[in-house]
């Protein structure tokens, strides 16, 4: 070996070491709301907010816009969004609103999505992506899908039946990545939301890899209801039918959808109760999602975790544990030898569908530990097992009487490990 053929191989193991050591946990939030449509502040307030806690990454999903257009809000002084406007206008550095003044009330116009990110953006330390809450129906059914990371506007693209209009938005969302060479992310929001989304209807969605399993959003029903699953059971049902049919693991997020950043209430959407942590080599948008692709990633609504490894055998998680706080670490799963025997619940009066019931064999519960460490030896006995933290306190700012704050980490299969994005 030559003295520079040295040299350029000793450079190389360095890179390579250097870019392993760096892989860590980015917080983010991917979906929430400002004043381009129904979210009650300016995005750069609400970007502000999550640059102030603590957030590494931000994705502002306003409903079916990119904000890329000219628009101005009309505020008469004495509607409630003139105090907003003056708290805008007081935080904001000199200069930055453009607004006019009138007798009874202002113009101002909103901050396209270059000019706000802009201004946040920071190399390494905070990265914004741009999206749209492409929001959709069928029938009286809301069908939101959010766009993570796309360039161009998708419009709603509608369909003949839920799956089907799911489908097209994520088809929509996906084409745009291909044409444009670059990640964009679809991901259904909120199933509950007026009971709209089946767990057998988003089991048959091609292509789409993520869902909302904790959504911060006080209509969105996170536990169901007597008759519906919660969205973690809707969950193990959805990779429970996928798996049979051939489908990758659908994955679960946790986000905030917040629209009220002035009252903390139950009944309001408030900014921070859910949020996901990703692991990841670095701090680009790019690398982010296609951590996420790979299921490394955990949703929270309060709890931190310091460990979650799976090497294709045993599925590690380690709590970061806060004082006084009690932590319980169960691992659920479905097995491959299961019958899930779905019987239809139908209304007694129309006799139409309301959902379907599994057995519960279907996302059993396998083990519960109690502590700060825990781990599981995932087998081919398994069609797919993942990991859940509670912890025995109650979360601050809660929607749902007692709701506890909770990691959710992602589902494995036998064999298959979770690369993070190193
Ligand atoms: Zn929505
Ligand atoms: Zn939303």
């Amino acid at each position: 070996m030559t003295r520079l053929s040295f040299v350029l191989t000793l450079i190389v193991l360095m890179v390579g070491c250097e870019q392993t050591e760096q892989s860590q946990w980015y917080r983010g939030n991917l979906h929430t709301h400002t004043f381009w449509s129904d979210g009650d502040d300016f995005p750069e307030q609400v970007t502000k907010w999550y640059v102030d806690n603590g957030y590494d990454f931000l994705a502002i999903s306003d409903h079916n816009t990119i904000a890329d257009s000219e628009r101005w809000l009309t505020i008469p002084k004495w509607n409630a969004r003139y105090p907003i406007f003056e708290k805008y206008l007081t935080e904001s550095p000199e200069g930055w609103v453009e607004w006019e003044g009138y007798d009874d009330s202002v113009r101002v116009r909103l901050k396209t999505y270059e000019e706000y990110s802009g201004r946040f953006e920071r190399p390494g330390q905070f990265v914004m992506m741009r999206a749209e809450e492409v929001s959709d129906r069928y029938g009286n059914k809301p069908i939101h899908v959010n766009a993570t990371n796309l360039m161009e506007y998708i419009e709603p693209q509608g369909g003949e039946s839920v799956v089907e209009v799911m489908q097209n938005n994520v088809n929509a969302i996906l084409s745009q990545g291909e044409r444009l060479q670059r990640r964009v992310m679809p991901h259904i929001n909120h199933p509950n939301y007026i009971w709209a989304i089946r767990a057998d209807e988003l089991a048959q969605v091609d292509g789409e890899r993520f869902f909302e399993v904790y959504n911060g959003h006080p209509a969105v029903f996170n536990y169901g209801d007597s008759l519906r699953y919660g969205t973690e059971k809707l969950w193990d049902v959805v990779n429970t039918i996928r798996l049979r049919d051939g489908r990758p693991l659908m994955f679960g997020l946790g986000t905030d959808d917040s629209h009220h950043y002035h009252e903390e209430a139950p009944n309001r959407a408030n900014v921070g109760r859910g949020w996901v942590m990703v692991q990841s080599r670095d701090l680009e948008a790019e690398t982010i999602l296609e951590a996420m692709d790979n299921g490394a990633f955990y949703a929270s609504s309060g709890v931190s975790l310091s460990e979650v490894t799976f090497d294709g055998y045993t599925y590690r998680i380690g709590v970061e544990a806060e004082e006084g706080v009690t932590y319980a670490i169960e691992f659920l799963g479905t097995n491959a030898d299961h019958d899930p025997a779905p019987v239809a619940i139908t209304d007694p009066e129309s006799g139409e569908l309301i959902t379907y019931r599994y057995s519960d064999d279907v996302g059993r519960l396998l083990q519960r530990t109690t502590g700060t460490q825990a781990s599981f030896q995932v087998t081919e006995d398994y069609l797919f097992v993942r990991a859940r933290v509670t912890s025995d306190r109650v979360m601050i700012n809660l929607v749902v009487e007692g709701e506890v704050e909770t990691a959710w980490a992602q589902p494995v299969i036998a064999g298959q490990a979770v690369m993070s994005g190193q």
